[in-house]
C-alpha cells in the first residue's frame, strides 16, 4: 500500500495548481476534473476530490457520511472559506434546490427543454418512482417497466439516460460528495 501524501504536500499542490478569481473570491481548481466539473487530483494511493482534499488540509478527516459542499455552487471552487461540511442529506437537499433554480432560470430564458415529449407522462411519476427505476429495477428491460409504472418505454429510456429526471440521475450517482 502506498502513503498518502502529507497535508503539507496536498495543500501545495492544490495551491499550486488552482487560481484566485478575484470578482468571486473562488479559488478555482486548474487541474483534472470530472464530468460534473469537480477537481480530481492524486493523493499518493488513489485519485481524490481536490475540495475535499482542501477541507482535510484544514480540518483533518472528513467525518464519515458527512459531505462537503460548497456555498457558492462552483464545483471547481476549492477556497476553504467557501467549503462547508453538512451530512449527505442535507447536501442532496442543497443540490436539489440549486438544481430546481438553475431549471427554472433555463425555463425562463427560454431554453428548449429536452422533457417536452415525456412532460404530461413527468406528472404520473414522482422521485420515489424514479429512483426505484434507477435502482432496485436497474436490471429489468424496459417493456416491463414501463408496463409496471404506467409510463412509456421512451420515458424509461429516458429516465436511464439521464434526459428526464437527470438530476436525480446525477445525484444517485454521486456517491463521495
Ligand atoms: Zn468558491
Amino acid at each position: 500500500m502506498k502513503n498518502v501524501f502529507p497535508s503539507e504536500v496536498m495543500r501545495s499542490k492544490l495551491l499550486h495548481n488552482s487560481e484566485m478569481m478575484w470578482d468571486t473570491g473562488c479559488l478555482e481548481w486548474k487541474g483534472a476534473k470530472n464530468e460534473n466539473g469537480y477537481g480530481r487530483l492524486w493523493n499518493g494511493q488513489r485519485l481524490v476530490y481536490a475540495h475535499r482534499a482542501m477541507w482535510e488540509c484544514g480540518n483533518g478527516p472528513i467525518p464519515a457520511g458527512m459531505s462537503i459542499c460548497h456555498k457558492c455552487d462552483n464545483p471547481r471552487c476549492i477556497e476553504p472559506e467557501h467549503l462547508f461540511c453538512a451530512t449527505h442529506a442535507e447536501n442532496m437537499h442543497d443540490s436539489v434546490v440549486k438544481q430546481r433554480r438553475r431549471n427554472g432560470a433555463e425555463k425562463r430564458r427560454g431554453k428548449p427543454s429536452a422533457t417536452r415529449g415525456a412532460k404530461h407522462e413527468l406528472a404520473k411519476i414522482g422521485e420515489n418512482e424514479v429512483r426505484a427505476i434507477l435502482k432496485d429495477h436497474a436490471d429489468w428491460q424496459a417493456k416491463p417497466l414501463a408496463e409496471k409504472f404506467g409510463v412509456s418505454i421512451s420515458l424509461i429510456y429516458g429516465i436511464r439516460k439521464g434526459r428526464n429526471w437527470g438530476w436525480l440521475k446525477a445525484e444517485m450517482e454521486r456517491d463521495e460528495f
